[in-house]
């Protein structure tokens, strides 16, 4: 499941081959078919993560936005390479003259201007990522603060209060801080914020760290019924924003 961190490491691969390069352009998606002979041959300026948006900065002042959701991925081949999967998964092909990058199966692809992205009510007004440069706590405190009486699980899954948190980290992040996923944002106090914002930072930095190696910092997702690893008491899981969440009903207040 591709949440910031992956985001993140996939972008640091592409900027690698795409990044100040000429490429080509080939959608594999009806829907871009028609503007392909514009980008037979543009220019990359920055390929860059924003939460779980890939944003591709193209030369002619368009953005091409890509969202992996569930079940998108990256590949990034060699000339010569054979592809290890299959090229109808496929939705847009970068060539450059040495490297084939590919996003299988991504169901998000969509070329706008910054402008347009910034405003548009499904993508834009992205909260602040803990893994940008431009990360601001201030910022973060301040939209998860808009809306007080929301439950703090459901917050955090908001890409306009803090972008890059999904399931996985959302639970991780609550069972550290002691924070059960129900509670009320208004009612949680200056130092279990702080104490909040300490574990989002360090499990988004974790996992990027340890990416690609077995996941030992994840405690309790998809653990139900099984004991707390700090407690013992047994992991109960429920519903919260669609999601399965699962929480420790003891140390979790
Ligand atoms: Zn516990």
């Amino acid at each position: 499941m591709a949440e910031g961190p992956l985001v993140h490491h996939y972008v640091n691969q592409l900027k690698k081959v795409l990044q100040g390069r000429d490429v080509r352009i080939e959608f594999r998606l009806r829907k871009l078919k028609d503007i392909e002979p514009a980008l037979q041959n543009i220019h990359i300026q920055k390929v860059e993560a924003h939460g779980k948006q890939f944003r591709i900065h193209l030369s002619n002042h368009r953005i091409l936005l890509i969202h992996l959701m569930m079940w998108g991925s990256w590949r990034i081949y060699r000339k010569s390479e054979s592809w290890d999967k299959p090229i109808q998964r496929a939705r847009v092909v970068f060539h450059t003259d040495s490297h084939t990058a590919v996003v299988f199966s991504a169901p998000v692809v969509k070329l706008m201007t910054l402008s347009e992205l910034q405003h548009d009510p499904k993508w834009g007004h992205l909260g602040p990522d803990p893994l940008r440069s431009d990360f601001s706590s201030r910022d973060f405190f301040q939209r998860l603060e808009k809306e007080p009486s929301r439950e703090i699980g459901e917050a955090l899954l908001d890409q306009r209060v803090i972008a890059g948190v999904g399931n996985i980290l959302r639970i991780e992040i609550l069972f550290r801080s002691n924070i059960h996923p129900r509670r009320r944002i208004d009612s949680l106090s200056k130092k279990e914020k702080q104490e909040m914002l300490r574990w989002i930072l360090k499990l988004f930095e974790t996992w990027m760290r340890q990416m690609g190696r077995r996941s030992h910092w994840i405690q309790i997702y998809r653990r139900s019924g099984k004991p707390c690893p700090k407690c013992g008491t047994p992991i109960e899981f429920f519903r919260q924003a669609g999601r399965i969440t699962y929480a420790c009903p003891k140390c979790q207040r």
